[in-house]
């Protein structure tokens, strides 16, 4: 240790050993000694700059070249995300356009079935009008009863048979109605693409407005069955009168221009926006609507029920008879009911009062235009309860029971006469029974 820095001394004192600097200037030199700490000191400051020089140029040059690093590592990074920014934004657009199918399929489909019920409301509304019609008409028949006065019993209903031999076809029906729904849900091109979310959603939607189809149109298809069993159940009615239907109805059916033009039930831009099978299963169900609108029309101005809704014997028939004065043999165009003097007589169907006043034969008679052809005479009244021009609705009171006129006793004479020409009202009464009892 000693000898190590013994050698260092020597070294140390040799490369700084005292030093003089001469100067000479204008003749007079000068000089400047210069003592080993001088030297060391000045050899430490200068060794010092030298470090200080050599430390910022480097410095200098790698900044440079670690901010051209951090600008390329910036630059990717900037690269990366815009990519991703440009990836997420076109996954928004994908998700949007999904959604945009997935709300318009949704909207159509909405609009098909509303369309739909909006038609099947308005029917099932009309039908339901003429069902109270012609319950409140039941009603009022049911109140008079038979030619005789028989009411009728739950459990001995007349039941009639529209169409004995034909075969219930309502399970092939329902699977018809079921395949033709499920034909047309196929006929419309899918627009998500196919495995995607979207286009499962919209299946599902399909499907489920597929059922809904179906359904709308059995219960469409049902409408029409039920309007269409109580329109041959008038049929039946009106053709147990006598009258045929041909000369009561008009033959112009209307709705298929309704439902074409646009009328009552729906405007045609809704009818080419809804499904064209059940547009045609709607079609023939308010046809039939219509014609039982027209027939309960009908139904409704023809004298069903019986002059008297009060206890009453059925005296005479309708047609050729040996006259109850005379004894000749002569045509008798009523019929004849005897009950107690002063009973209330009342129309037989809603109407106006055509006559009321004394005709000679007839006495004390009222006479009633039921419209549609239809008027009824009441005869051998003891009083007039009404005035021409009257309005008046089944069974209102027409008059009282008596024996004015042409009579032997306390009766009231009855007819029917349809264009002018006299009918058996007895089949009318009992063909009213077809309207109560089934
Ligand atoms: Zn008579």
């Amino acid at each position: 240790m000693s000898r190590r820095s013994g050698r260092f001394r020597r070294v140390f004192g040799r490369l700084f050993k005292e030093r003089q600097i001469y100067h000479r200037s204008d003749g007079v030199v000068h000089f400047i000694s210069m003592s080993t700490k001088t030297q060391v000191a000045l050899a430490i400051v200068a060794l010092s700059a030298l470090l200080w020089v050599a430390y910022t140029s480097v410095n200098f040059v790698f900044d440079e070249q670690i901010e051209a690093a951090r600008e390329i590592d910036y630059r990717n990074m900037e690269t990366t995300f815009s990519k991703r920014l440009h990836d997420a934004q076109l996954a928004i657009d994908d998700v949007n356009a999904l959604n945009h199918t997935i709300e318009s399929e949704f909207a159509k489909s909405m609009r098909e079935i509303s369309l739909r019920h909006q038609m099947m409301e308005n029917m099932v509304k009309r039908k339901a009008r003429i069902n109270d019609s012609l319950d409140i008409l039941s009603e009022g028949l049911s109140e008079a009863g038979g030619p005789s006065g028989q009411k009728p019993t739950n459990g001995n209903r007349i039941m009639i048979d529209i169409n004995p031999g034909e075969p219930t076809p309502r399970q092939s029906r329902l699977s018809t109605l079921k395949k033709e729904a499920a034909l047309e849900a196929a006929q419309r091109s899918a627009t998500a693409p196919k495995g995607s979310a979207a286009a499962a959603a919209i299946d599902r939607m399909k499907t489920a407005a597929t059922e809904l189809y179906t359904e709308q149109m059995l219960l469409i298809a049902a409408l029409e069955e039920r309007a269409q069993k109580k329109l041959d159940e008038l049929h039946l009615v009106l053709e147990s009168t006598g009258v045929s239907s041909d000369s009561v109805l008009i033959p112009a059916k209307i709705s298929n221009t309704v439902l074409a033009q646009g009328g009552p039930f729906i405007d045609i831009e809704s009818v080419s926006q809804t499904s064209s099978r059940f547009t045609q299963h709607a079609n023939r169900a308010a046809l039939v609507v219509d014609e039982l609108a027209e027939l309960e029309d009908v139904i409704n101005s023809i004298p069903l029920s019986s002059p008297l809704t009060v206890s009453r014997r059925f005296t005479s028939g309708f047609g050729v008879r040996r006259d109850p004065i005379n004894g000749r043999i002569s045509a008798h165009h009523g019929i004849d009911f005897a009950a107690a003097w002063a009973s209330p007589v009342t129309a037989t169907a809603s109407g106006s009062v055509k006559f009321a006043g004394t005709r000679s034969g007839w006495g004390r008679m009222v006479e009633i235009d039921h419209g549609n052809g239809f008027i009824t005479r009441y005869a051998h009244l003891s009083r007039v309860s009404v005035k021409q021009g009257q309005k008046v609705e089944l069974h209102d009171k027409v008059g009282e029971l008596g024996s004015s006129g042409r009579s032997t006793g306390p009766h009231v004479h009855y007819e029917i006469l349809f264009k002018g020409k006299p009918l058996n009202p007895r089949r009318f009464i009992e063909a009213g029974r077809y309207v109560f009892e089934s």
